[in-house]
């Protein structure tokens, strides 16, 4: 009865519901600091008396903050708050990020929700070639643990798709690539990644028809079996992946798109 009592009284209290989170991800360098910390500046800049005011830093977890989408007087829809998950870029440090995208893991709390997943890129280091590889490779990791875990969830009930902005950073720079080519350059890294990794299944001439559904290929990024690879195939895993370039700070294109963006997805 307690418990009972607990929940009606609880149960549905927002207070007790953790917000939705995003996942913030991408190599070192990139801008993640720099977009936390503008979000955050815009954030506190919203007035309104409906908007009980969050405290930016929450004690959850170094690097998270919570942000709110103001109402919207057109489509009428409350006030919405959310998780910002900052996560280190530093290679070594990776697996514990990635482990967050795994089907069991939640992040920060048991009920809060991940809605989506913000990578961000530097298009300036990107233009010269030499980020390229590294950039990629963290990606072909993230893609490849949304895609195990859409496919973890077969049988069972379906895990929920998490979709992915490719925020392309720092396009105030004139030598920053625009995101069109950061999109493609990426394309045709990940499809060369895709190439080594799976060498081995391929020589071994194992085709996509003598492998058992589910049982082989896991490690292969996209459609099987595909010469090149697009970000369109992710779809076939309902991992919709969109590339927008914006910017953190200086004079350029600004973060609304990326803004946009996740509160439509929250
Ligand atoms: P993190 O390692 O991903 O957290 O990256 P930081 O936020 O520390 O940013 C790395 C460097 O890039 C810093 O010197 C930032 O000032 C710079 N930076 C971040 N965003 C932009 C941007 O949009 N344009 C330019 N020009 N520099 C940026």
């Amino acid at each position: 009865f307690p418990i009972l009592l607990h929940f009606i009284l609880h149960g549905r209290d927002p207070k007790f519901i953790s917000p939705p989170s995003v996942l913030l991800l991408g190599p070192s360098g990139a801008g993640k600091t720099a977009l936390l910390t503008l979000f955050e500046r815009n954030n506190s800049t919203i007035s309104s008396e409906k908007l009980t005011t969050a405290p930016t830093h929450t004690s959850q977890a170094p690097g998270t903050v919570s942000l709110t989408i103001p109402s919207d007087p057109s489509d009428n829809h409350p006030p919405k708050k959310f998780l910002l998950i900052d996560t280190p870029g530093h290679a070594k440090l990776r697996s514990h990020a990635l482990s967050l995208l795994s089907p069991t893991a939640s992040p920060e709390s048991a009920r809060s929700k991940l809605t989506s997943v913000v990578f961000l890129v530097d298009a300036a280091a990107l233009a010269d070639g030499d980020a390229l590889p590294s950039t990629a490779a963290y990606l072909y990791d993230t893609l490849l643990a949304l895609q195990k875990r859409m496919g973890a969830g077969r049988g069972s009930k379906a895990p929920s798709s998490i979709p992915v902005l490719v925020a392309a950073n720092k396009l105030d720079l004139f030598t920053a690539l625009p995101a069109a080519l950061v999109k493609s350059n990426l394309e045709a890294e990940l499809g060369r990644i895709r190439k080594t990794r799976s060498k081995g299944l391929l020589d071994s001439g194992v085709g996509a028809d003598d492998l058992a559904a589910g049982e082989e290929g896991d490690d292969w990024l996209g459609e099987y079996g595909s010469e090149k690879f697009s970000f369109k195939q992710m779809l076939e895993f309902d991992i919709e992946v969109d590339v927008i370039g914006g910017s953190t700070t200086g004079d350029g294109p600004g973060a609304e798109k990326w803004w946009k963006w996740i509160a439509e997805r929250i």
